[in-house]
């Protein structure tokens, strides 16, 4: 390829998506990444597509509750201590971000990036013939408790209030949609917009393919910085210098110094490292995704298995996984079925997820239009992916980036 309009760096699930669109609008892409497309966080997500999710990551309840789960070594939520004094600014940001101006930005922010995905999916995989790949058959938060009744019941309230579309569903229902789970459990509440992919890593392979028919060329590489000049953007990979017009920054969790080597700007980006165990076999126990309430992880049906996925790790990015998280998954599913899951073969997976302090991605231009930015998804990439592409694709035909997701906010 002569010099490419855009050398996209990182190839998960928003680079690719990128890739796609912007090669679709004529633009000569090269896509970079240190390993083969989709080994990032996108390999392993759960696959749900969670348009329900329009919360922050945090809020004060779960302050309420903070204590008693960090002193849980095996609980939803871990705090690596030794991590602590570098995670100090990044806690501080979020707690400032639970004030009620600021949270009711970032839930406004979430709406309005998932109120887009499930049409912009839709479109996406249509456009490369795989509509297959998304099931578009909803996903059940359930409870076990009677005592978690109120709690459920009120979140059930305040997502209504933000538009999303809530069922309440009772302990038949729950029996007669799902009769693999145990009668133990109370009921729930079933969200008729959302769905799950048969496989994440599957749907980002397809993309790639797509984007690679549409012209997009691959190299892999580790970016390790760059500068911008009049002609454009100069990166500097292992394999020499790479010259393109424009670069997208769509590194995940791993976005932060290329973002401060290209524009000046630190920004607060941080990774709530997640876990996921896959039982190979078992995805005819549900027939969509399965959240627990109170055991907080999510159970998704894919084409190989059945995978648990969740926890928060605050841990950072070069500290080796505690993959006993992850087998942690299937001793939290013990009782929620009629008969247990066998973990027979199952495989652990641990990713990072990208967050910012206030739970909105960074999609922005900047650099007099040299350097555009697509990171910081959080619990959210899978969901945000297609949207973001297309927002991406405006950006370079220079439509107005939206405020609220600008970089320079920090
Ligand atoms: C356990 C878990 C469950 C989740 N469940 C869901 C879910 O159900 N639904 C949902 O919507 N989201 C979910 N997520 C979140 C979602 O997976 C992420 O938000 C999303 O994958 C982020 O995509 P990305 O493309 O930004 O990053 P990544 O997939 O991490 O890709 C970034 C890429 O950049 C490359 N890279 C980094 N630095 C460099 C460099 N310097 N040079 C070259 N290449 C570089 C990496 O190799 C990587 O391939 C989950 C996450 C986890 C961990």
């Amino acid at each position: 390829m002569d010099q490419p309009d855009i050398a996209v760096v990182g190839a998960g699930i928003i680079g690719v998506s990128c890739a796609l669109q912007l090669a679709r609008q004529g633009q000569r892409v090269l896509l970079i990444d240190r390993q083969a497309p989709g080994l990032g966080a996108s390999f392993g997500n759960a696959g749900h597509l969670a348009t329900e999710q329009v919360f922050p990551i945090a809020d004060l309840s779960i302050l309420r509750r903070l204590p008693r789960m960090l002193m849980d070594p095996m609980g939803p939520l871990r705090l690596d201590w030794k991590y602590l004094p570098r995670a100090v600014p990044w806690f501080t940001r979020l707690l400032l971000n639970l004030r009620a101006a600021p949270f009711q930005r970032s839930v406004a922010g979430i709406r309005t990036l998932n109120e887009a995905s499930l049409a912009a999916w839709q479109q996406l995989l249509a456009s490369i013939g795989r509509g297959d790949m998304l099931k578009e058959d909803g996903s059940l938060l359930m409870f076990e408790h009677e005592a978690s009744r109120p709690a459920l019941e009120a979140l059930g309230l305040r997502m209504r209030q933000q538009g999303v579309a809530v069922d309440h569903w009772s302990a038949q229902a729950v029996a007669q949609a799902a009769p693999h789970l145990s009668p133990t459990i109370k009921g729930g509440l079933f969200f008729p917009r959302t769905g799950h992919f048969i496989d994440p890593y599957r749907v980002l392979v397809a993309l790639y393919e797509a984007a690679r028919g549409a012209g997009v060329q691959f190299t892999k590489a580790q970016v390790r910085g760059g500068r911008l000049g009049s002609e454009g953007v100069t990166l500097h990979s292992e394999l020499g210098e790479v010259r393109a017009r424009r670069v997208l920054i769509a590194c995940g969790a791993h976005s932060a110094p290329l973002v401060k080597t290209l524009t000046g700007q630190a920004v607060p980006l941080d990774t709530e490292r997640g876990y996921h165990l896959m039982l190979p076999g078992e995805q005819q126990r549900l027939p969509f995704a399965v959240t627990s309430l109170e055991r907080r992880f999510i159970m998704t049906p894919m084409s190989d298995g059945l995978r648990l996925a969740g926890t928060v790790e605050f841990a950072g990015l070069d500290a080796p996984p505690s993959m006993q998280r992850a087998w942690q998954l299937h001793r939290l599913s013990k009782g929620l079925f009629r008969q247990d899951l066998d973990a027979e073969g199952a495989t652990p997976w641990m990713g990072f997820r990208p967050s910012l302090p206030d739970s909105l991605p960074v999609i922005d231009r900047v650099g007099d239009g040299r350097v555009l930015l697509a990171f910081g998804h959080q619990h959210l990439g899978l969901t945000q992916a297609a949207v973001t592409a297309q927002w991406v694709g405006g950006l370079v035909m220079g439509e107005s980036v939206n405020p609220a997701y600008r970089l320079d906010r920090f």
